[in-house]
């Protein structure tokens, strides 16, 4: 089982639900890095077709990578040495060469879900997957029509406005935490 996660930031819809590309936050690289190494994901791609965040994003690698940073905290490299870039989910999808994707969001707009017994179930397959967190207000819709799954919205109660920080840690605790029992 391999599984890769991406962070988009193009495209994903505004709140008018237009097509947009967000910026790469500091805090999302961060975070989605240390959640995506605690849970055994092969890499974490950061997804945007802006070049000068491509630029941002080696800044803040290198600090970590051999500078100041890697030598105050060690374990921060040990998860961001797993960050790739791209400028495109197209692009992720060729180097990596997975055999699936799957969207997230906090409202299935339509979309038929999987649940999520059967996406442990899949998961467990020798098959490779892409699971895609959106920024702004969510992954756009084209995108996530083109993706073989979605998974189940996160559903507490009637107040549903998430962080991708806190809805990829969710997401990943549900589908690959060892069995508490
Ligand atoms: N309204 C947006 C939507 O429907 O996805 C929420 C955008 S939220 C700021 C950014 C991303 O966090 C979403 O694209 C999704 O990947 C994830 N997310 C947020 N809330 C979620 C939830 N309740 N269930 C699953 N994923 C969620």
């Amino acid at each position: 089982m391999t599984v890769h996660v991406a962070l988009v930031h193009h495209p994903v819809r505004n709140r008018e639900g237009e097509e947009i590309a967000t910026s790469v936050t500091n805090i999302d690289v961060h975070d989605l890095a240390r959640s995506c190494r605690t849970y055994g994901v092969e890499n974490f791609w950061i997804v945007t077709p802006i070049t000068a965040q491509h630029a941002i994003i080696e800044r803040i690698l290198s600090h970590w990578s051999s500078g100041e940073g890697r030598r105050r905290v060690p374990s921060r490299w040990e998860a961001l040495s797993r960050v790739r870039l791209a400028k495109s989910v197209a692009e992720v999808k060729e180097l990596t060469q997975v055999d699936r994707t799957w969207a997230t969001a906090a409202d299935p707009r339509g979309n038929s879900v999987l649940s999520l017994d059967a996406a442990k179930t899949q998961l467990k397959e020798d098959r490779s997957t892409l699971l895609l967190f959106g920024t702004g207000h969510g992954l756009a819709d084209d995108l996530v029509a083109g993706c073989e799954a979605l998974l189940p919205p996160i559903q507490a109660g009637d107040y549903n406005h998430l962080s991708v920080r806190a809805a990829t840690a969710i997401i990943l605790d549900r589908l690959f935490a060892r069995d508490r029992a």
